[in-house]
């Protein structure tokens, strides 16, 4: 909720309290999951708000603003709406200098920008809250329990994936963690087509009836390039639905997948044509953008190396090796271990490099081979033991993915 003018918050509590109840049908204990809760969540799009903001005193008003990378405790005060004698108060107050970027303050300010309470989440899942008394300020710390309740969103990439995200609500942290769980078969810098579509299952974390932040993909479904893939949460590890684990003994992309990094993707000529002229893969980077281990590896060489400039060559199991060139910096040297997703380097234009890009090679025996025609081993499937729990468990998800995947062919039809 941003700025609500005294007009507007009627219609606002209004629409306020709705999403207060399906708030309340929404939230489950902590870590239990069942179909029913699913049953019961299928629709969450609504940012549930505590009851007492259902009912604000007379000529008050309630304002949240996330504290940014950059800003001042006054600018920040200013913005909720807090006017300047005590923003000069409140700026002395120890609780509000521990503000870190990312926190997210409620502010209830009277009509003429008195504070009549701050509340915030800390870390360890504690609330402050802020209050006038006698003629300073009180806080009270307490520790507040979290619930989780499970919301389910889908999108279609029409220029990314964070755009995709971000049009349907889904968290930052969810976005990042779909690349994580596709990563094996899915370059998300390079794969993504307009019109590829996903469907993600995840929990989010309430305090006192407010999200507070995303948690773990319980499960998704990614459709790319026509080709479904599907990933349930279980154990340690994400599987398909029949079982097979997702993690593949090579990530798709060496670059890690972030908001930067994610810009430069869809890009339009086929990999092929590009991987047959010069027997590598380049990924344009901004500088600076981390660079991963594909697979578990021990480092074969790491320096300068003429054209490649800074370059890291890894040696895996079964005569692979990957190399990754142009490097701004590197950050293994030669003969340590790194595991998968391990940051070996960054993305720079050393060597022969007209631009900031990472050249990315993947060799077999020695040679140069097309990474995206090689299947990659994956790591091992759910034991044969646990397979009756995983299919009891990973049914009614999917069963939940394809309602959900359905109800979205007919919308675009
Ligand atoms: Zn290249």
């Amino acid at each position: 909720m941003a700025t609500l003018g005294p007009l507007g918050r009627t219609a606002a509590i209004a629409a306020l309290a709705v999403s207060g109840a399906v708030a309340a049908f929404a939230t489950i204990a902590p870590s239990s999951m069942d179909e029913q809760a699913l049953a019961t969540t299928s629709s969450v799009e609504t940012i549930p708000i505590p009851e007492e903001a259902l009912l604000p005193s007379p000529a008050s008003y309630i304002r949240e603003e996330r504290f940014q990378r950059g800003d001042t405790l006054p600018a920040f005060l200013g913005r909720l709406g807090i006017d300047d004698e005590n923003v000069g108060r409140l700026a002395r107050v120890r609780a509000l200098q521990a503000l870190r970027p990312g926190y997210q303050v409620t502010a209830e300010v009277g009509a003429e920008g008195q504070p009549l309470s701050l509340s915030f989440l800390s870390t360890r899942d504690t609330l402050v809250q802020i209050v006038p008394e006698g003629t300073g300020f009180g806080v009270t710390e307490e520790r507040a329990p979290l619930y989780t309740h499970i919301a389910m969103k889908s999108s279609v990439i029409r220029s990314s994936l964070f755009a995709a995200s971000d049009a349907a609500g889904i968290p930052d942290s969810v976005a990042i963690q779909l690349a994580d769980v596709f990563g094996g078969d899915i370059d998300f810098h390079r794969d993504l087509r307009k019109g590829d579509q996903f469907m993600v299952v995840y929990e989010v974390h309430d305090l006192a009836g407010r999200p507070v932040r995303a948690g773990r993909v319980l499960a998704a479904e990614f459709v790319n390039q026509g080709k479904t893939y599907r990933a349930v949460h279980f154990g340690s590890g994400y599987y398909a639905p029949d079982g097979k684990n997702l993690r593949k003994a090579f990530l798709r992309s060496p670059l890690e997948f972030s908001r930067v990094s994610s810009g430069f993707g869809m890009r339009k000529h086929p990999i092929a044509r590009e991987w047959r002229a010069h027997k590598g893969i380049d990924y344009a980077a901004p500088i600076g953008t981390r660079v991963r281990a594909v697979g578990d590896a021990v480092v074969d060489y790491a320096g300068p190396r003429g054209g490649y400039g800074n370059v890291v060559i890894l040696r895996h199991h079964g005569g692979y090796s990957t190399v990754y060139a142009h490097l701004s910096r590197i950050a293994v040297k030669r003969g340590a271990r790194v595991g998968q997703n391990d940051t070996i380097g960054f993305v720079g234009m050393t060597g022969w490099a007209t631009g900031p890009h990472l050249h990315y090679e993947f060799r077999v025996g020695g040679e140069a081979r097309n990474p995206f025609s090689i299947a990659m081993p994956a790591a091992l499937p759910v034991p044969p033991q646990d397979l009756p729990a995983f299919r009891a468990y990973a049914e009614p998800l999917v069963a939940r993915l394809e309602l959900l995947a359905n109800s979205n062919l007919a919308l675009l039809e």
